[in-house]
């Protein structure tokens, strides 16, 4: 029997498309622009209603002009006369400090959460907007890298669905699709090496933040970039990606891949592996995360094989980039070991950022960190808060901020 496509053609253009209203998190960000440049291109399909920045109030203003929202938070609290008077005569109700953003979380303006803060700041909010029933697209790893269990746990709860951002584990969520019965034997992530690929000690002492948040192949935000570059990044995603897909660390493979051709791949139990692939653009991911489980057109620029480089792949190096080693470490260890070893490393790439510190010295303080703090096996969320706490505050002292 021949298949009707008429049948299908119907039976897609019955499908009523209906605007997704979005609260975008960290929206002067690296993600938060892209995100912003992927709803402007769709205006039928979504709507930005909920805006929220650190202290970019310049650009928050900018964009709560364009965008319309609901609503807009400054975490930055001296701000909030600049942006009320940026904003005067408008329809955008201002809000601004840390538990506005968490109340701003919980409204019922926006049905899809782009959690596009950097860093533990995004925790907070993302557990808030979990709780009162939002889908999150999901960017702030460090959001799962501390608290993993407990936003899976509450995900679970709430039938929240947590749809990943990051390349890597968008990747990996697109080859699960239609699999949901086959076990996996293994994922590997894929690393680009960042912009010290191939370099050695010797080199990395004396490297400074210009280098560092020069990235070959990815722009952006200034801590990711760092992190790409010690590959503490790369150890921040096996976390994330363990409570994302309920693996354990013997399944969670890194591969170094310099071109960042294929996102990342999973081996099933039968041997076969599936990759997904597509040129480095984080606006791929972003508008894969809001449109699922729907794939929309777009002009971005395509991959051509005929084109391309050769694909080449090898082993980390995990003598020289040593964060790596650190972070798979605090995987096997759980607990609140992961939390301590995110908070030492954003004090230690602050540091770096600031020219406090050397490139190698932030190994060394999230060493000395973790050997400091104790160590909780079963951590509840106030553990977890604790526990970031004590290690910021000791990994300060290290570094004299
Ligand atoms: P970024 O520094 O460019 O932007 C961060 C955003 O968060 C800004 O809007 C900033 O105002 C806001 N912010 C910063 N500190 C805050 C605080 N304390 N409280 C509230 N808001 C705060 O960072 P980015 O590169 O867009 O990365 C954002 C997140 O996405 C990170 O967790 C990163 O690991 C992840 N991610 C980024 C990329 C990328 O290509 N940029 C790729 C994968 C994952
Ligand atoms: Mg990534």
């Amino acid at each position: 029997m021949k298949f009707d496509f008429s049948q299908e053609v119907n039976l897609a253009s019955n499908i009523v498309v209906r605007q997704k209203n979005i609260g975008v998190f960290g929206s002067t960000g690296s993600i938060g622009t892209q995100t912003l440049d992927v709803i402007r291109s769709h205006p039928s399909l979504f709507k930005a209603t909920v805006l929220t920045a650190y202290s970019n109030v310049k650009l928050l203003i900018e964009q709560a002009l364009e965008f319309k929202p609901l609503a807009v938070v400054i975490t930055d609290k001296s701000l909030y006369p600049k942006l009320k008077e940026g904003l005067a005569g408008t329809e955008v109700q201002v809000f601004a400090g840390e538990e506005a953003l968490e109340e701003v979380a919980a409204l019922a303006c926006f049905e899809l959460m782009v959690a596009g803060i950097v860093g533990f700041a995004g925790l907070k909010p993302t557990l808030m907007a979990i709780q009162t029933g939002k889908s999150i697209a999901l960017a702030n790893k460090e959001t799962l890298v501390v608290a993993g269990d407990v936003v899976m746990k509450l995900a679970h709860e709430k039938k929240v669905s947590i749809i990943p951002v990051d390349s890597e584990h968008s990747a990996i969520f697109q080859c699960l699709v239609g699999e949901e019965f086959n076990p996996i034997e293994k994922i590997i992530l894929t690393a680009s090496g960042g912009p010290f690929f191939g370099k050695k000690p010797n080199y990395l002492v004396n490297v400074k933040r210009e280098h560092a948040i020069a990235h070959p192949n990815w722009s952006m935000g200034a801590k990711i970039s760092v992190d790409s570059a010690t590959l503490m990044n790369k150890g921040l995603e096996m976390i994330e990606a363990k409570w994302l897909f309920g693996l354990q660390p013997s399944q969670i493979e890194v591969v170094i891949h310099p071109q960042s051709f294929i996102h990342s791949m999973v081996q099933f139990n039968d041997g076969s592996i599936k990759g997904q692939m597509g040129l480095p653009d984080m606006k791929l991911p972003i508008q894969y995360a809001m449109a699922y489980p729907q794939r929309i057109q777009n002009n971005f620029p395509r991959f051509n094989f005929a084109k391309s480089s050769p694909m080449s792949f090898e082993p980390p190096d995990m003598k020289t980039f040593r964060n790596l080693g650190l972070a798979i470490s605090a995987m096997h260890k759980g607990g609140n070991m992961p939390c301590i070893l995110n908070a030492a490393n954003e004090i230690a790439v602050f540091g770096f950022l600031k020219n406090r510190i050397g490139f190698l010295d932030m190994t060394e303080i999230i060493e000395r960190t973790i050997a400091e703090i104790p160590f909780i096996e079963s951590p509840t969320l106030q553990d977890y808060f604790d526990a970031d706490e004590a290690a910021r505050n000791f990994a300060a002292t290290l570094i004299n901020i």
